[in-house]
């Protein structure tokens, strides 16, 4: 199969290269508003060539959407306007319903299939794609009943042969969930960096006390801006929903505090500890 990929980074380059291995695509060919990151993608073997758009369409069997999740809005129309009733399109973006809303009245709507493979790093770019990424984590599928059946199992198929297994559900409910098990995750990760970056101006002690627990959690505030910014706008009432939430469990944790509650702060820890039901 000779597939196109839009956005030559993380995502786009390891789904090349892990697909490459798995005898899927013979060919990859690269679309990528920055020069640097195709001559990059070509450099490091994610890409075999760099073409434009609609020349790279034409070549290709499968045409994967791998740019932020505001540029992909932009782009799937010039996709689905230029493919034949052949070729399937998938997208790969952390928010799913404004991208399925927007198509919706697309007459090629059906040759798109709207996924979100849940892998990722706090790294971005060509050099960041690894062919050891996607292995053992979930691809959701979200409204496949919108798509033809050939095209879902097309993409489903590619998914599971890079050791993928897939959820299903629609696109309204893909946001709420990713809210809660990622965008939020994301948000205080970015604020304790901000917190601690206001509060400790000894960046050599930050440094050298950072190792254990302040790394692991801080780890996703390392992530771009151009990718983020986008996935809150996009997601902005779930992501507000779950914010209140959070902000009102940070403010039990004060209170208890500032009470000199130990029985309190032990309960909301101890409740806390319950996810290792869940995560391991
Ligand atoms: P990335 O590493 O930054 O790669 C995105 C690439 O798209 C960059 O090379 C960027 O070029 C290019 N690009 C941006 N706008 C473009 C446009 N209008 N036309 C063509 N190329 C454009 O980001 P990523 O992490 O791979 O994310 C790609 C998609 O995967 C996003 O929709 C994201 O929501 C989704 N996703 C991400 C993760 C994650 O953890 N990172 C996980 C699952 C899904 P420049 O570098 O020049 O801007």
């Amino acid at each position: 199969m000779i597939a196109t990929i839009i956005g030559v980074g993380l995502i786009g380059g390891s789904l090349s290269l892990t697909l490459k291995q798995a005898g899927i695509f013979s060919r990859v060919i690269g679309v990528d508003m920055s020069n640097t990151s195709l001559q990059k993608a070509q450099a490091l073997n994610l890409i075999d060539e760099a073409l434009p758009l609609e020349q790279a369409i034409k070549k290709s069997n499968i045409i994967i959407i791998s740019v932020p999740v505001d540029a992909s809005v932009d782009i799937v129309s010039k996709v689905l306007n230029q493919i034949n009733e052949k070729q399937v399109v998938f997208d790969v973006g952390s928010t799913k319903y404004p991208l399925c809303n927007f198509i919706k009245n697309h007459p090629m709507r059906k040759r798109f299939v709207a996924t979100h493979p849940m892998w990722g790093t706090e790294h971005s770019g060509p050099e960041a794609a690894i062919i050891t990424a996607f292995k053992g984590r979930a691809c959701v599928i979200c409204d496949d009943d919108l798509s033809d059946a050939n095209a879902v199992e097309t993409v489903e198929n590619m998914y599971r042969k890079i050791g993928m297994h897939i959820i299903k559900m629609t696109a309204i409910n893909h946001d709420v969930h990713a809210a809660y098990v990622s965008h939020v995750s994301h948000i205080s990760s970015f604020a304790l960096a901000n917190t601690v970056l206001e509060k400790e101006k000894e960046e050599e002690t930050i440094f050298e006390m950072a190792a254990g627990g302040f790394e692991s959690t801080v780890r996703l505030a390392k992530s771009n801006a151009n990718m983020w910014v986008p996935i809150f706008t996009q997601n902005k009432e779930n992501v507000l929903d779950v914010l209140n939430e959070h902000i009102s469990q940070l403010r039990k944790f004060k209170a208890a505090l500032e009470k000199d509650n130990t029985d309190y702060l032990r309960e909301l820890i101890v409740k806390a500890n319950t996810i290792k039901r869940i995560l391991k």
